[in-house]
This record gives structure tokens, sequence and C-alpha cells, in this order.
């Protein structure tokens, strides 16, 4: 069978293994999973309760207004519900953008190394790509490319702060950028990792109600999945003016969010006991990353998020992946990115020692 032209030119995003497969795969009674960003600390309790109350309504099509958990992010973030877009993932609302904006004739522009669903969903749209020669952020060369092609970058991304290696650009900087971009070019704010940023520096700290006051061409990014511990529910969102959130909705299916998972994330709003020891322990292990690279004259950048990049010259990232990956802990390979790097989900004090611990003895005996 054919397809159409565009699949050829796509590849397949990579997800984290699973910790069963691995654990049967290798004979490992305990696997260790530090390699998908999700919170060491697993579901919030208050959305546990949220999920057992809810449990008994799995045959009744969700609220399709999503209104409860709309009103809870419309107060927190400061914004109205019309302003407010959820989907299954803010994987979701990315695909809704790269829809509605791109095609044959334009472009997007991004870092060089950075969330690998931009490309794979604008490529869908047979946009053409332009990357900075940068891996991490770098505004002048985003500004320099910008103006080049100015023309036809219908979307800019900018993941703040950024996966897969953790660095984070100012506020202040971001909005200066901002400033020079033409009103009919999307900005895409992806906010996935920003209350880590913002715990650890508010000069990192983005605001969607400011964001969308001063730019009517701003979409926020915001996710579940990270910090609110609900990867596997899969809720997420997208903050910006209403001409935007009514753009993106043409492109909804109705229910594209399932009734728990609603429920579950209006209360995983609520707990804020979780959250905070989920920003206090991230940055207190993230110092014992830190000091076990210098250790090992691993390089690093400096993180914001809740994982760490650790570059090598001469060692292969895919075989340590690998070595580590016997004794049952995952990370994530970098080799797709073109790197020599590895990144890693930071864990429980507990998870992360077994990671010291065994990554120790791999680099003693090789
Ligand atoms: C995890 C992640 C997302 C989206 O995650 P969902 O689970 O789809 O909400 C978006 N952007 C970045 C940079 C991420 O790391």
């Amino acid at each position: 069978m054919k397809f159409n032209d565009f699949l050829q030119h796509l590849s397949t995003y990579e997800p984290g293994k699973d910790i069963e497969l691995i654990a049967k795969e290798y004979g490992v009674k305990e696997v260790i999973k530090l390699a998908s960003n999700e919170n060491p600390f697993g579901t919030p309790p208050k959305a546990l309760e949220s999920l057992k109350q809810n449990a008994n309504k799995a045959h009744l099509y969700p609220d399709d207004s999503m209104s409860e958990l709309k009103n809870k992010l419309a107060q927190k973030y400061g914004v109205k519900n019309e302003n407010i877009i959820i989907g299954a993932g803010s994987d979701q609302i990315i695909e809704f953008a790269v829809h509605a904006k791109l095609n044959p004739k334009n472009a997007f522009l991004q870092a060089r190394v950075t969330f690998a669903m931009y490309e794979i969903y604008a490529k869908q749209c047979g946009a053409k790509c332009y990357k900075t020669t940068s891996i991490t952020h770098n505004l002048d060369e985003f500004k320099k490319l910008y103006e080049e092609h100015r023309a036809e970058i219908k979307i800019i991304f900018l993941c703040l702060p950024n996966n897969p290696l953790g660095e984070c650009l100012n506020r202040s900087e971001v909005l200066e950028f901002m400033r020079g971009v033409d009103k009919d070019c999307l900005l895409v704010i992806d906010g996935a990792y920003n209350e880590f940023a913002s715990f650890k520096d508010s000069k990192k700290h983005l605001k969607p109600c400011e964001l969308i006051k001063e730019f009517e061409n701003v979409l926020y990014l915001g996710t579940f999945s990270k910090l609110y511990g609900l990867g596997g529910l899969r809720v997420g969102y997208g903050m910006a003016g209403a001409k935007i959130i009514k753009a993106l909705y043409k492109l909804r299916a109705p229910f594209n969010v399932n009734n728990l998972a609603l429920k579950a994330a209006a209360a995983a709003l609520d707990d804020e006991s979780f959250t905070q020891k989920t920003l206090e322990n991230n940055f207190s292990q993230m110092e014992l990353y830190k000091e076990f690279a210098k250790k090992y004259s691993i390089k690093s950048i400096e993180s914001y998020t809740n994982f760490i990049t650790y570059f090598f010259d001469e060692k292969n990232s895919t075989d340590l992946t690998e070595k580590l990956l016997k004794k049952g802990i995952i990370i994530r390979n970098l080799k797709s990115y073109g790197l020599n790097a590895m990144r890693i989900t930071l864990g429980t004090p507990y998870e992360n020692e077994r990671f010291f611990t065994e990554f120790e003895s791999i680099l003693k005996e090789l």
C-alpha cells in the first residue's frame, strides 16, 4: 500500500520503556524508571481520591464543556474560560496548533534540540523546519532566522524550560523577542516544566495572563503529566486569546478528555502539599546529580526541570544506557537527537541512590 509522502520523512516518537516489559525482558526484580519525567511520588493523594470516587462513572460521557477544570485553571492563572482549551495531554494542543497554522507552503522555527513532537506534527502538514545551530535556545539565532524567513515562518516554538536539555530563558528576554514577531506568526510557549523553573528562579516564571494580555499571537501550554503526577491520564491545556482558542476548538473531537481524567486533574490542582513536596525533593536531589557529574567529570547544563542531562566525551551514551537497562534502570538515551548524552529524570531519594550506585559501578568497570 502507498501512503502519503510526508510519512517517509517522519520518525516515530520514542517513548520511555515500560517498567513491566523491562523487568520481564532482563529478568530484573526491581526496575526503576527515570526516563519519562514522571512524578516520582506517584498519583497525587487528592487525585487518587477523586479517581476512586468517580470510578463508577465510566459509562457516562464526560461534561464536554469541561467547565469544572476550566474554572479552576482560570482562577489559578487569572484568565477566563474562553482563554482555555483542554487536551489529551498538551501534546494534543500542539497538534491542533500545528494543524491550524502550518501547510506545505510555510515553515516553523525551533531550537535544534527540543521536544520531538513539534517537528513530528509539523511534518504531517508538510511545513518546512528551521532550526538554530545551537542545541539550546539561543534567541539571537532565533531572531536572525526569523528575520531571514519572516514571511514563511508561521509558528515559533519556545520550550521554557527546554526538554530534553533543561535550560531556560529568562522571562524578560523572551518577552523582548516576542515583541519583534509579526502578529500572524503563532508563538507557542511550552511551559510543561515551567512550575519547576519558577520554583528555582522567579526570573523564569511565565504568567499566561500577562502573555495573553500583551500578545494576541501567543499560545501557552501546560500539562498535568509532570509536576501534577497524572501522565497516565493524559490531560494538558492551552491558554490564549479567545480567537486562537476558537480556531483550535474546530480541530477538537468531542469528549477528547475522559471524565475521570478531568476530575482527577481538577483535584490535583488543589493538592499543594503534593506539588510542594515534589518541587523541594526535585531540587535537593538535583544537587546530588550535580555532585555525581562533577566526581566523574561528566558535563551537564544547569537544569530548571525534573531531569538532568549528562553529556559524554569518550564514553558512549547508547552503551551506558544499555548497561543501565540490564541493571533495571531505565533512563533516556539522547542518541536520536544526535547527542552523545542521556537524560535522567530525578526520582525519589531511594531511586536516585540506586541510580548512583549502579552507574558508579558501570563507570568503574569501563
Ligand atoms: C511532557 C511534555 C509535553 C506534553 O506532555 P503531555 O503528557 O502530552 O501533556 C509537552 N511538552 C514538553 C516539552 C514535554 O516534555
